[in-house]
């Protein structure tokens, strides 16, 4: 006769296969939702500026076109609305790209306060037209010589200070400091603006997550910029920090390492 501690056996090994079945169908069925979600919201955003457009250019059709102030008035906001669609697509093949691995990384020695003074000068006229002096604070006796991928650290370093301007309030003020450490340099982006909310500050690196919809939007936002942060720095074996208080402001800061060979300056 059979003891009963085989089958036992048998019945424990059963029941371990049913498990790790069951996990697999969970895991697929999660991936499956996300990608489904995932889809949703990108036709749900290029939607938005789909449908914005063809109002402008139907009702311009439909005879608003004889009117020449409406005529120029529409083409503007038709043209505003697919430089947005043009925008998003864009950032979402750049994310796309990043998060299969497909975008490669070239290191390079630079000077960082150089790519910081290239976007502010880049980014000044925006922040003028809303009463904002950007000041950028420095050791002008220092070398801030980083190795990291240029162009993807001007991206960066344009998207924050960019945000810093963009849910700022007008007269309102941005400050970006470059700050020696022992072994690396901490680049610091701080407004005075509106702030974020605890919850909000949780989920604002998730792509398309927007504290505000509708100001987002209006002021060119696809809400993939700190998505796009993020992977890039990630790709730097670097990280963001935020931190943030409503009604007072923001600060956000990354750190990259110190080229140490370059530590004169020039
Ligand atoms: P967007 O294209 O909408 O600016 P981001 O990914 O750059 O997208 O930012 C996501 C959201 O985080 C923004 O929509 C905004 O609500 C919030 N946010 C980002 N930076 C700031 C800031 N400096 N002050 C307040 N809110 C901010």
């Amino acid at each position: 006769r059979l003891s009963i501690s085989p089958l036992k056996k048998i019945n424990k090994t059963i029941n371990l296969y049913a498990q790790s079945k069951n996990k697999e169908i969970e895991t697929l069925q999660k991936n499956a939702a996300f990608r489904r979600e995932f889809i949703a919201d990108i036709s749900h955003e290029l939607k938005t500026p789909i449908f914005a457009a063809q109002g402008y250019i139907h009702t311009l059709l439909d005879g608003a076109v004889e009117d020449k102030s409406v005529r120029l008035k529409f083409l503007k906001r038709a043209a505003k609305s697919l430089n947005a669609l043009d925008k998003l697509v864009q950032d979402l093949l750049t994310l796309n790209q990043m998060e299969s691995g497909v975008i490669k990384f070239h290191f390079e020695s630079f000077d960082l306060k150089e790519v910081i003074h290239e976007v502010i000068e880049e980014l000044e006229h925006k922040a003028a037209k809303r009463d904002m002096i950007i000041r950028f604070f420095y050791d002008k006796d220092k070398s801030y010589h980083t190795i990291a991928d240029k162009d993807k650290i001007f991206r960066v370093c344009q998207n924050l200070i960019s945000n810093a301007i963009k849910y700022n309030n007008d007269g309102g003020e941005v400050e970006v400091f470059l700050k020696m450490l022992k072994n690396n340099i901490m680049v610091e982006v701080k407004d005075n603006g509106k702030g974020i909310s605890p919850d909000d500050l949780k989920r604002i690196f998730e792509r398309f997550y927007r504290v505000e919809k509708s100001r987002s939007r209006e002021k060119g936002g696809t809400g993939l910029g700190l998505a796009i942060v993020k992977h890039i720095l990630e790709g730097h074996k670097s990280k963001i920090s935020v931190s943030s208080t409503l009604g007072k402001g923001s600060v956000f800061s990354f750190e990259l390492p110190l080229d140490k060979d370059k530590k004169k300056v020039a």
